[in-house]
């Protein structure tokens, strides 16, 4: 099981945005990709640097550590997980169930999200990206 550090939906989209993004960026910059407001960004910003999942210094760019790329990986497969869930036995359309999921991936515990991987007879811990086009969110 990966061990991991449990993020809300913000900080699960900052986190997802930077593994995706793959370089470092600047406070400014991400705030205008993904549109929250200053003060917003720098309490989660600071938030995921004091679980060192982020690194960043005054003035320069913001990079994920190893373990913020780790916590991503993770809680994106949740967030996978779950859609895939949502639109297969729910039958959501595409935009609630990546909006909720995406919401969810970080408040489910790995136990539930073991429970859904039985009924859809997939693996936690395989890469389940192909359920959602994520990149689209992100690029220019
Ligand atoms: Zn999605
Ligand atoms: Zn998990």
């Amino acid at each position: 099981m990966i061990n991991t550090v449990l993020v809300n939906e913000k900080e699960n989209l900052v986190l997802d945005f930077l593994y995706y993004w793959n370089r470092p960026i600047t406070a400014g910059r991400l705030k205008s990709r993904l549109k929250f407001k200053h003060s917003t960004l720098n309490s989660i910003l600071k938030r995921l640097e004091g679980q060192k999942l982020l690194v960043w210094e005054k003035y320069k760019e913001i990079k994920l550590t190893e373990k913020g790329r780790e916590s991503a990986m993770h809680v994106s497969n949740h967030h996978f997980i779950i859609e895939r869930f949502l639109k297969e036995s729910l039958k959501c359309s595409e935009e609630l169930a990546h909006n909720e999921a995406l919401r969810l991936a970080g408040a489910f515990s790995c136990e539930l999200i073991e429970e859904i991987c039985k009924k859809l007879n997939i693996s936690h811990n395989d890469s389940h990206d192909h359920f959602c086009d994520i990149r689209k969110y992100f690029t220019d």
